[in-house]
């Protein structure tokens, strides 16, 4: 817990005792350009990786960066509450979907170990990833897993009309990126070519 209150205390010495004046530009108002959808992993955070600023980003964490498909019956989602907030409300141009190399929350959709009440976002979530990967998850395959779980979560992202609207106007990008954690690169995925390639 001292590591937590000594790290605040220099964050508030850096943004309201230096003559950094970023929050008095933020109290009212947030402008963020980009809308990150990470993994929980303690590993992967999108601020971090991409040396923003306060105000920078909009940022939905969940477990294995999951956006549900439109479902007119059951839209119950914090996640697609943020995005939607996000996309009509905040003057967001980009959507990066972050998933990353060692994905315990894909490990165990993959290896069907979800307890047998996990919520049916799991559930649905699962079905979607061994849909599209005729594998066995192992060491060498996991990373296959990983990233259809972001081709799957750009798609989904897709089945939204205020997010396909705002791409076909060309005021919105959806883009998929995997990180590895063993060398710190990054993969981007081409929906058009359906690939990844580094950064
Ligand atoms: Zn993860």
């Amino acid at each position: 817990m001292q590591s937590l209150i000594g790290g605040y205390q220099q964050f508030f010495k850096k943004y309201f005792e230096s003559d950094n004046n970023l929050y008095q530009e933020l109290q009212h108002k947030q402008s963020p350009h980009t809308l990150f959808l990470a993994c929980c992993d303690s590993r992967v955070d999108p601020v971090l990786m991409v040396n923003a600023q306060p105000g920078d980003l909009f940022v939905v964490r969940n477990v294995a960066n999951y956006v549900p498909p439109c479902n007119k019956e059951d839209n119950n989602s914090e996640s697609l509450a943020a995005i939607e907030l996000a996309v009509n409300y905040l003057p967001i141009k980009h959507i990066i979907i972050l998933g990353h190399q060692d994905c315990a929350g894909v490990k165990l959709l993959a290896t069907d170990k979800l307890e047998k009440n996990s919520p049916t976002v799991w559930r649905e979530q699962q079905k979607q990833l061994k849909n599209n990967i005729d594998k066995n998850y192992t060491k060498e395959t996991a990373s296959e897993f990983e990233k259809i779980n972001v081709n799957n979560a750009c798609e989904n992202l897709l089945t939204y009309c205020f997010v396909k609207d705002k791409i076909k106007n060309k005021t919105l990008s959806v883009t998929g990126w995997y990180f590895h954690l063993d060398s710190g690169k990054m993969e981007t995925y081409n929906p058009e070519f359906k690939t990844f390639s580094f950064l």
